[in-house]
């Protein structure tokens, strides 16, 4: 069996960080702390290496979008998202007509057979489109227009299009139906996230004894403490900070979530219930200034400005353009995130939510070598997927 060792790093483990040898054989971690032969020897001049980042919501990347709906571009946005470092990912659906949906799905399983970078992706994300249309604030960047209540027989035909790929799907649980919907998904085994919501904290609750266990881009288009009129009312996020047990996504790039926020939701949740997250639409990757959000047929033009996509009148954000790696710089350089709960929050978490923790997520014997070596400034060096380097600078 070869042995390839990676030496020189400064290996980013869950509660420490060591200088140490990593040995890995046959695509596994088998051993830290290695410093006899290898077959082939990864100088990581004095770096840091992290497990493989996992991106459980996002939409695109290098010019593609998953609602393109071809095997190309599925493999486009994957490529481009490992190179910044993501080794495991969730190809999402925006909220589309039944057919688009089921043409996504049927897509995913192609992209699963005959896809270069198919071992990427574990399963699909929906977002959508049982989300309300009444409240721009919360619809945000979906299609008004497609969005509607959750529909039992639809449901049913995508579950069963999909045969277990779906492996999270996202509501609003204040619309008629929510009830059916969470019911259904914790049936299927599928994560039940809030997203996209108007709801109250009390309807919100009722969503989360209901099922929902999870909210979507927290604190971007759900609600929190506001005022109608002569009520006062608390929204999704109190009810996700009153309940222990649930799981929050945070988009990490510096622009749609401020550093105090973060800090807040670390502190109320732990790293153990915050993901890190992109949310990226297809100009992630790519030196375009200007491009579409959602499908090139039906999306929405959009403007890069201050590192972020906006609507052409700069009103409002249309996006996020991040990748994992630029995630970890603004986590660690520009919120003074510690290394490890960083590489916690852009790993070992989100394996735990997508129940893949026994594999992926962390740098430990056993378990797949997807791994990111990056300079002291976390650019990106190196990055192998199951032992292999699939990208090197
Ligand atoms: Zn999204």
């Amino acid at each position: 069996m070869s042995k390839t060792l990676i030496t020189n790093a400064r290996v980013v483990l869950p509660d420490d960080i060591l200088t140490t040898g990593v040995l890995i054989e046959n695509g596994k971690i088998t051993e830290l702390g290695y410093t006899g032969k290898a077959d082939e020897i990864i100088d990581a001049q004095g770096g840091y290496l992290f497990a493989g980042f996992v991106d459980a919501h996002v939409h695109g990347g290098g010019g593609a979008d998953f609602m393109d709906c071809t095997v190309e571009a599925f493999d486009t946005a994957v490529k481009t998202h490992l190179q910044h470092g993501t080794t495991t990912l969730l190809p999402t659906a925006m909220s589309a007509t039944r057919e688009d949906l089921i043409l996504f799905l049927k897509t995913f399983k192609e992209f699963k057979k005959s896809g270069v970078y198919a071992a990427v992706t574990p399963g699909v994300h929906m977002e959508g489109p049982y989300f309300s249309g009444a409240n721009p604030k919360s619809s945000g960047a979906q299609p008004s227009t497609l969005l509607r209540l959750p529909d039992k027989d639809e449901i049913e035909c995508l579950l069963t299009i999909a045969d277990g790929d779906i492996l999270r799907w996202d509501a609003a649980p204040e619309l008629e139906g929510s009830d059916m919907f969470a019911h259904m998904m914790t049936e299927s085994g599928i994560l039940c996230s809030i997203a996209h919501s108007a709801a109250t904290s009390e309807q919100a609750q009722t969503g989360i004894d209901n099922g929902f266990s999870h909210v979507t881009h927290f604190y971007n288009a759900v609600t929190t403490y506001r005022k109608e009129g002569q009520r006062v009312l608390a929204g999704v996020v109190e009810a996700a900070y009153l309940n222990p047990h649930v799981m929050v996504e945070l988009i990490c790039d510096g622009r749609h979530i401020p550093r105090d926020i973060l800090r807040l939701a670390l502190k109320i949740k732990g790293r153990g219930l915050v993901m890190a997250i992109t949310d990226a639409m297809r100009i992630a990757g790519t030196d375009w200034t200007t491009g579409k959000l959602g499908s090139l047929k039906n999306g929405t033009d959009v403007i890069v400005d201050d590192k972020v996509a906006k609507l052409p009148d700069m009103t409002s954000f249309a996006g996020s353009i991040a990748t994992m790696d630029r995630c970890l710089r603004v986590l660690c350089q520009d919120y003074g995130i510690p290394v490890s709960d960083a590489s916690v929050m852009l790993s070992r978490t989100p394996a735990t939510f997508l129940g893949i923790e026994e594999t992926k997520g962390s740098i430990a014997v056993g378990k797949d070598a997807d791994l990111v070596i990056t300079d002291s400034n976390f650019q990106i060096k190196r990055v192998l997927l199951g032992g292999s380097t699939v990208h090197s600078v």
